[in-house]
C-alpha cells in the first residue's frame, strides 16, 4: 500500500475518517464556545458581586470565544469542501495534503510546507488563515 505518498487522493475510507475527526473536533468547539459564552455572561452578569474573580478585563476570554468561533468555522468550511471535493488541497501550491497531516489537523488548508513557511513568517497566521 502506497497511500502515504504524497500525491494519493483520498480514498473513501480516508474520507470517513476525515469526516469523524471534522464532527469530533466541531462538537469540540461547540462546546467550548458555550462554555465560553456561559463564562463571560456570568462574568457581566456578576461582574460587580464579583470583582476579584477575574484575572482582568474581558479580553482573555473575548479572545478565546473569538479564536474558537473561527476554528469552528474554519471546520464548518472543511466540512463543505469534504462534500465538494475541493478538500485536502493546499490553498498555497495547490499540491495535496499529506494524509497524517489531515487527521491530525483536519481543517487545515495548507500543507507541511507551507504551513512551516507561514507560520516562520508570521507566527500568528497560520491560525487566522481559513
Ligand atoms: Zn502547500
Amino acid at each position: 500500500m502506497d497511500h502515504h505518498l504524497h500525491a494519493q487522493p483520498l480514498t473513501p475510507l480516508e474520507r470517513l475518517q476525515i469526516r469523524d475527526a471534522l464532527q469530533d473536533r466541531w462538537r469540540d468547539q461547540v462546546r467550548a464556545i458555550t462554555l465560553l459564552s456561559l463564562a463571560r455572561y456570568d462574568r457581566d452578569d456578576t461582574g460587580a458581586s464579583a470583582p476579584l474573580e477575574a484575572p482582568g478585563p474581558g479580553t482573555t476570554l473575548d479572545a478565546a470565544l473569538d479564536r474558537a468561533r473561527a476554528r469552528l468555522e474554519s471546520l464548518e468550511q472543511a466540512m463543505r469542501r469534504l462534500d465538494n471535493r475541493s478538500y485536502g488541497r493546499c490553498v498555497r501550491c495547490g499540491e495535496p495534503i499529506a494524509f497524517p497531516r489531515l487527521t491530525q489537523t483536519p481543517e487545515t488548508t495548507r500543507c507541511d510546507p507551507c504551513s512551516r513557511q507561514a507560520v516562520a513568517a508570521s507566527p500568528s497566521d497560520d491560525v487566522s488563515v481559513a
